[in-house]
This record gives C-alpha cells, structure tokens and sequence, in this order.
C-alpha cells in the first residue's frame, strides 16, 4: 500500500500546522523554510511512516524509493551529490514528534560520509582537519544511534588520542590526530558489529531512519512519555526530518548556537543565548567547551550578530511568541535549524505578554490566553534562591509552595510562643489537627511526616499561602525526647531546617530565599483579565490578615469566612470550650456572651478591610468535638496526673525514713530536702489540686459523649444550629451588630450570611427566622437598618435537589464541593486519599482525585442542576463556589460555562484564578463539557 501514501514532505511543502503529521521540529522546518528564512533545505518523512514502520517492523514499502526521489531533488537544488567523491552531500537525520522530548530521541549528523566523500570534503574545502573532524564525529554518533553501540568506547578512544598528543580540548587535536580518532573509530565498530561500517550512503540513511523509527518505543522515550502523561492523541511516533548539513566547524567565521528571542528567566526584551566559534551543533549542548554568550557576538561577529537580530525579529513576529531556536553559521552566513515556542518561568511569561501586547506583537486575548494560569503560583510565594545546589536531607510531598526557614518545633504551643517572640520556626509535626491552628499562625511553615496533599495540614497551608511538606515519611519524630530521625541525621528542638513545599525538599540548615513579587507587569496582566472575565473571584479568608493580603491579591470580596477558625486562637478557645462544656443554656450563654465581642470584633476586622466588598460570613461548621482534646489525649494525662500524685506522695516520705535509716546521711543532706518538699507542694498545689484531675475527668466524659461515628456526617453545621440556637444567634448577632458599627464609621459594608450543611428548606428557614429576629433587634439597637444578604451552602446532595425551594429563602447559593464530591462519591475523603484513590487514578477508573480537579461528569452536573432550579425560582440568585476547587483552572472554566457568578479561593490563587476566568470567557465558544 505504501506506494499510494505521502509519506514524504520537502521543506517547501509541508504543512506547518501540521504537527502531528510533520512532528513539532518537522513542521516549524517546512514554516520557516516556506516564509523565507535560511534554512537548509531538505524533507520530512511523516509519522505515518513512523506508525507503519512500527506495526511491521520494518520500513514501509517504496519508502526508500520515495526517500531516494527526495535526494535527488536535493542534489539538485545543492549542486552537491550524495556519497560524491567531488562535492558530498551531507545530511543530518533528526527525529522530531509533536511533543518535544527533550533529550529522548536522537539525531545523526554528518551522514553520507564514507572514504570517497571524505576525499571529496577534503578537495572541495581544502580543510582537511575539518574534514577528519566531520568524519570523526559521524562515525561516533551513527555507531552509537544506528548501530547502538555505547559511547563510552568511543569516548575512551577520544580520551586516549587527546592525552598521547598532550590536547586539552578536542579543538586542540590536528589533522592527523583526528585520523587516528577515525580509525579507531572505525575498528570499534567493527569489533561490535562485527561488520565493517556501511559505506553506502543509502545504505546509512536507511538504517539511520528505521533507527530513529525504533527509538520511540525505546524503554526511555516510553517511561517518558508516561511520566509527562503525553498520550497518543498529543503525539503519535516520530517524523524524521533529512535536513542538507551546513557547518559550523569550519573555522573562526563559523559557529553554532542556540538562541531565545527574549530572556527566558526574566523576559528582558533582550536576545538571550550562547554559541560556540568552530563547532558543530551538539557540542554546545554537550559542554566540551564553554559556550560564550550571545551578547559577545555583537562584538566578535557584527554582520552575523545583525543578521541574528533580524531573525530573531522574524521568527518572533511570524510566530507571535518567544521563541527557542538553534542556529549554526558556516563561513559567515547564518542558517536556522530549529524553532520551537520558548519555555518560560512565570515571571517571563508575565512580562513578555505585557511587553508583546504594548509592542503591537500580539493581542490582548493572546497575552491572556498564552499563560498557564497554574504557573503563576511560583510568583505568589518565596522561593529558594534560584542559585541554590544543595543536597536535601528528605523528600515529602509538595503540598503547599513556596519555601520557608526557620527553627523546628514540635507542638503548636512553642510554635505559638516562640513565633510571637519573634522567631521563625517551622511547625514539625506527626499530622495536624485543627487545634494546631494557631501554630500555623506563628510558623513559616508546615512539616508533616504522614498525610497526603490535601491533608489537613496541607489544605490550612495552601489557604493561609504557607510553605507545607507533607508525607514526609523519611522523617521520624520523637515527641517525648523532642527530636526527630532521619536517616544518620537528628535533629533537636531549635535546629534550623528549610522546606520546599514546590518540590518537598526538606534542607539542613537556612537556604537562602526570594521573596514574592506581585510586579508592575503581572498587575497589568491581571486588570486586563478582570476586564474579559465574567465570573468574579472571591478569597476565602478568616482575618482581617488574610482578608487584606487577599485584597492585594485582587479579591472582588470574600466568598468564604470561617468563624471556626476564630475559635480556636489560643485566647478564645478556653471560652469556647467553657461554652461547650456548659451544663446548662444559662451557663452557655453566659460563655457567649464572652464571645460576642471578641467575633464582633473579628467581623469588624474583616469587614474593614473589606470595605466596599462583599464578605460571607459562614456560621459554624464543625463539629464540637473539634475543639476539645481527644478523649486518648485526656486519659493520658489523667494517667499521668494520677502517677505523679502518688510518686509525690512517696517523696514526701522520703525525709522521715532517710532521718530513721541514716541519721548522717539525713544532717548532711535536711537543707536540701526541705528545699525540695517545699518545691514539690508547691508544684501540687498548683498543678495537682483534685479539681485539676476532676475537672479533667468532666471534659473526658463530654468528650466521649460528644464522640460521632462519622464526625463528617455527625452533628456539625446548620444542626448545631438547630440545637443550638443560641450559637448561631450570637453569630449572627456579631455580623449585623460588626455591620451595623462600620457603617456608623461611614464604611459601606456589604455582609453575607451563609449556612453550611443545609439539606432541608425547614432547616435554612428556621435559621432565616433567627437572622429576621436578630436583623430587628440590631435595627432598635444600633438605629441602623443593616442591609445583608442571606444564603445557603450548598454541599449535601439533597440541597442540590432542593435548590428550586431553597432558593425562595436564600438569595445566594455556595458550592461546598469538598463535601459535595465526599457526598456525591460517597468517599470519605482521608480515607479514600490514603487507601484506594491512588489505585482508582493509576488504573485509569478516575482520572483524577475528584477532591483536586472537580468531578464535572458527577458533582458538577448536581451543581449544574442546582443551578438550574435555584435560578427558575430566582432569576437573580447569585451562585458561587467556595472550597478548593475555586482555584482551579480546569474547574473555573466548567463554572464560567454552567453560569456561576463568582468562584472563591484561596488568598494565594486568586491571582490564578482571575487568570483562568478570563480564560473561561474567551474560550467559552470552544467550551465542551466532559461526558
Ligand atoms: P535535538 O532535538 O536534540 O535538538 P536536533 O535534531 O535539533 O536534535 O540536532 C542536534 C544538533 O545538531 C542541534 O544543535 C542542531 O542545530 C544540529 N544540527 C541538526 N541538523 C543540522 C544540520 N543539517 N546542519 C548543522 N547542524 C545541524
Ligand atoms: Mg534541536
Ligand atoms: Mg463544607
């Protein structure tokens, strides 16, 4: 069949676009030939050829007769013959997918060499140390790739030569030492193969194309693949691209480099890049010898370095994007032979579209459009200096980026003390738990040794933007002794460790760190997107701290407040487990009453630096339990309470039985141990009253009482609030009454009211009577009539169907989707993190953790539902997601596209999130919704 299918392209004909046809290096060949670039001239063979090359393991039929045509014409259009002893023609046979691999697949220079076309290089360049050089370097590298023989022979040869006549460098060796390279060469392939190497040029191009061929399913380009997730449908086989070789090491007026068209580290609107004065393409690469920078050329070569800059022109208009190319100069003129779209960090990526868009080069929706809003994560957080090399003691898991120094602490207490004494610490810990919250406050960041990414530690990092490794398993950590193992190391209390919460390098000692920097560039990028996106981008945030560091994110207001978090400062808590603890609903009301002003405060707080911006206030979510001790905590410590009694009451003997043993002993020593009785009743009056040990036995008897089966599905939420009303009520009193006072400051205030949990329309009702209530008494009171919304969570499944009823009393709706996707998969989220998930993604049954990227095909079609009915009931419901979905990219564009008005993120993702709203809205023609 081979016969009736183009498997071949010359350069001047194949379809640029193309690229899974012509592969990427392929199909920019065949563009920059075809708009007038310098590029050698030559062809590709398609991937198809590579698919049938690979089916029958053998090369398609009449491919080589096609091959053979294509030659011909370059022969042609060169003047030059292949294999000729007069003027050879010499080709590069490259490989090039639609996915760049770097450093996966292979290429052959110098093909076509043999001992006739080498005379012919000799005769027609009258350089004959350029011509053994060729020779010499074509040998290795077609033994290597065609005929798989290592490089390490070859290399102790060069090795050998070089030392026998003293040459530092291979630029060092002349003509006849790059003979006897050669020949050596020439002997190590034939000791391999056992055949004396091909002479026939069809011959090695032949082998050469099948070899390239056969290295896409090579064990290396397979695991790559794999690891990059790059599927069949990204990149199918390999094109082989047969391009006329030019030289770059034909002396001083040739070179060879590679370029980009601005700086990749910073987006200096600068030509960026090295090269090499008499080389050929892969030593650059290879670093046999230091490149020099491109700026040098300006200087060395001008006349080259002004054609460099003219290409470098060309190729950045024509392709509207930084571009990576390569370049070789034979003899004074410049060739290109190779373009691809220059890889970026952030920070590049945000000042060349800025840059681009004000230099006429692209437009505003490119410059939105070009960036991966994920990346711009690595702007948001320090960084380890970019010039740090260390060594890393252990590896975690990346759960939250950025880096961080400080001191280790083991327990949130001493993170709290020793931070607000000014010291950074890194909070090291087992796993966290809620009541380690005000650790995190001090610490600069969060250390684990078990939990996955969306652990509890990880989930309060990546919301407050602090570093976090978690996972961390290598770690070992000692409690009792205040230590932690790994491996040989230990480390104490106080030691000084890094963390990389981008990689989960965990580093001995201080590495230096960058700060964030929100430049000029990436602000105007950003109003650029606010400006096209529909959707509006909310923080959550439970501070006023985290409310104005969200702000400078560019937070349109606060979807999402916790009031738990208020909690569980360490000044609070007592008083919220006094409330707990209550007995009776006058001795808890008494504990609110205590409260009030400290969340009215809080409220006030957030809404000033709020103002003028929406803030919803969410009422408490979890269960009680959650701010008590653990009954396992408890019983220790009763145990030990108990232990120390008795021991005290053994030493308080101890004076009268030493006075009756050993009168001596006792005179020598009575100073000292009235000194210590008096220590130690001390020490029991203080610490080891009964009341103490009673009062502990009362929590542990609340705590046992307040256990659940299934805390998640237990008593939290709008059914504490049932319970309860006296929580809720005081609440809702310290929002309206915190409202009521800005606006009496003169501040407008926009406050939302949000109840989480909600699963009946009676429930949310009930609690919209309280706020009715509450709403009038704040009105008497305080003279001000609070204007505020009132809403609903929606994140049990049964809410969702619901939505039309709900929406006559809610005038907002939330997406949960943590517990939504928990509700709707019936997945217990710790648990199916730590035990099946990560089979269900590797075996392909999920293709992603739903509590990561949103589950479109499930929850999203119940929120898609919701949606629907809530808005037929009110075509003005205003609708939103809160939980970490919100700062997803993938899962902003599904909310853009089912009509969200607003998603809610974390303070650190909003800038990403503004990003990929815009995206949402520009792509949303192109939008199609997974089945
Ligand atoms: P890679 O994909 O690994 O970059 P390439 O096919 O681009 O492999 O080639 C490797 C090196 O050889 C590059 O530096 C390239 O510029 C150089 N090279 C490839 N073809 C030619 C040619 N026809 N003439 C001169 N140098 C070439
Ligand atoms: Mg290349
Ligand atoms: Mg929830």
């Amino acid at each position: 069949m081979g016969g009736s299918k183009q498997y071949i392209y010359d350069f001047d004909k194949g379809d640029g676009k193309n690229k899974m046809l012509l592969g990427g290096k392929g199909a920019n060949l065949c563009e920059m030939t075809q708009i007038g670039l310098n590029v050698p001239p030559g062809f590709t063979i398609t991937t198809e050829a590579c698919l049938a090359y690979l089916e029958k393991n053998q090369l398609p039929d009449g491919l080589m007769d096609a091959v053979k045509t294509h030659i011909q014409a370059l022969e042609k259009k060169t003047g030059k013959g292949f294999g000729s002893g007069k003027n050879p023609l010499l080709v590069s046979v490259r490989s090039g997918s639609s996915m760049s691999m770097p450093g996966m697949m292979d290429t052959i220079l110098n093909l076509g060499l043999n001992e006739s076309s080498l005379q012919g290089l000799i005769k027609l360049t009258a350089n004959e140390r350029f011509a053994y050089d060729t020779y010499r370097r074509f040998i290795q590298l077609f033994g290597k790739i065609a005929l798989d023989i290592s490089d390490e022979h070859f290399d102790k040869h060069m090795t050998a030569v070089k030392r026998k006549f003293g040459a530092l460098q291979d630029v060092d060796l002349k003509t006849e030492h790059l003979q006897e390279v050669a020949a050596g060469f020439m002997e190590i392939v034939q000791r391999h193969t056992g055949k004396p190497f091909p002479q026939d040029p069809y011959e090695q191009l032949e082998i050469a194309v099948g070899a390239v061929f056969h290295s896409w399913m090579g064990k290396r380009a397979v695991d790559y693949r794999k690891q990059f997730k790059i599927t069949r449908d990204m990149a199918n086989g390999t094109a082989v691209n047969v391009c006329t070789m030019v030289f770059g090491n034909m002396g001083n007026d040739s070179a060879t480099g590679v370029g980009f068209t601005r700086n990749p580290g910073t987006g200096e609107n600068i030509i960026y890049g090295e090269y090499l004065t008499n080389a050929q393409g892969e030593d650059v690469v290879a670093g046999i010898r230091t490149p020099k920078a491109i700026s040098e050329m300006e200087t060395e070569m001008p006349e080259i370095y002004r054609q460099l800059i003219e290409l470098r022109d060309r190729l950045e208009s024509h392709y509207q994007e930084v571009q990576d190319f390569e370049f070789t100069i034979e003899k004074g003129i410049l060739y290109c032979l190779q373009t691809r779209n220059g890889k970026m960090n952030a920070r590049a990526m945000v000042r060349t579209s800025v840059e681009m868009f004000n230099a006429g080069l692209i437009t505003r929706e490119r410059a939105l459009l070009r960036i991966d809003p994920a990346i711009l994560e690595q702007l948001l957080v320090p960084q380890l200096a970019p010039n740090f090399r260390g060594k890393s003691l252990a590896q975690g898991l990346p759960a939250s980026p950025g880096a961080a120094s400080g001191k280790i602490v083991f327990d949130a207490d001493t993170a709290e003390i020793r931070g607000r004494a000014g010291e950074k610490i890194i909070l090291v810990r087992e796993e966290t738990k809620p009541e380690d919250i005000h650790g995190f406050f001090q610490a600069e960041g969060i250390l684990t040794s078990r939990g996955g990414k969306t652990s509890h530690a990880a989930v309060v990092a990546r919301g407050m933007g602090k570093p976090c490794v978690s996972g961390c398993e290598q770690i070992v950590i000692n409690d009792a002794l205040r230590s932690a193992q790994i491996g040989e190391t230990t480390l104490h209390e106080g030691d000084v460790i890094t963390i990389n919460g981008g990689t989960g390098h965990v580093y001995a000692g201080e590495v230096p760190t960058v700060h964030a920097e929100f430049s000029q560039e990436m602000a105007t990028l950003l109003s650029w997107a606010d400006e096209v996106s529909r959707l509006k981008v909310m923080a959550n945030a439970d501070t006023p701290n985290d409310a104005a560091r969200a702000r400078e994110f560019g937070a349109m207001g606060i979807g999402l407040c916790r009031t738990e978090r208020m909690f569980n400062s360490t000044d609070r808590l007592p008083i919220v487990q006094e409330m707990i603890l209550a007995e009776t609903t006058e001795a808890r009301q008494a504990a609110l009453d205590r409260l009030l002003p400290i969340q009215r405060a809080d409220f006030k707080g957030i809404f000033k630096a709020m103002k003028g911006l929406p803030v919803t206030v969410r009422l408490l979510d979890p269960p009680m339990h959650e701010f008590l001790p653990t009954a396992a905590q408890l019983e220790l410590e009763i145990a030990h309470l108990h232990q120390l009694r008795d021991t005290i009451k053994g030493l308080e003997e101890l004076p009268d039985t030493l006075k009756m043993l050993n009168p001596k002993l006792y005179q020598q020593y009575a100073d000292g141990l009235t000194k210590l009785m008096g220590g130690l009743s001390d020490f029991k009056e203080s610490h080891l009253e009964e009341d103490v040990i009673s009062k502990k036995e009362v929590v542990l008897k609340k705590v046992r009482a307040l256990a659940e089966v299934n805390p998640m599905l237990g008593h939290r939420g709008v059914r504490l609030g049932i319970t309860y009303p006296e929580i809720y009520s005081m609440q809702i009193r310290a929002v309206l009454e915190a409202a009521a006072l800005c606006a009496k400051e003169g501040l407008e205030i926009h406050p939302e009211i949000m109840v989480p949990q909600v699963a009946t329309v009676e429930e949310l009702k009930r609690i919209h009577s309280y706020v009715q209530r509450i709403h009038a008494e704040v009105k008497a009171t305080q003279g001000i009539d609070v204007k505020f919304k009132f809403g609903s969570m929606l994140e049990v499944v049964r809410a969702c169907m619901r939505a039309g009823r709900m929406a006559e009393t809610a005038e907002f709706f939330s997406f949960g989707t943590n517990d939504l996707t928990q509700a709707t998969f019936s997945f217990s989220r710790e648990d199916a993190e730590n035990k099946f998930l990560p089979a269900y993604t590797e075996t392909g049954i999920l293709e992603d953790n739903p509590f990561e990227v949103l589950d479109i095909k499930g929850v999203g079609q119940l929120m898609k539902m919701a949606v629907q009915k809530g808005r037929a009931t009110n075509p003005e419901l205003k609708v939103g997601i809160c939980g970490e979905h919100g700062g997803h990219p993938g899962s902003i564009r599904f909310c853009h596209h089912v009509g969200l008005n607003y998603v809610s993120c974390s303070g650190p993702r909003v800038p990403i999130a503004r990003l990929a709203a815009a995206q949402a809205k520009l792509l949303e023609d192109k939008y199609q919704e997974p089945v």
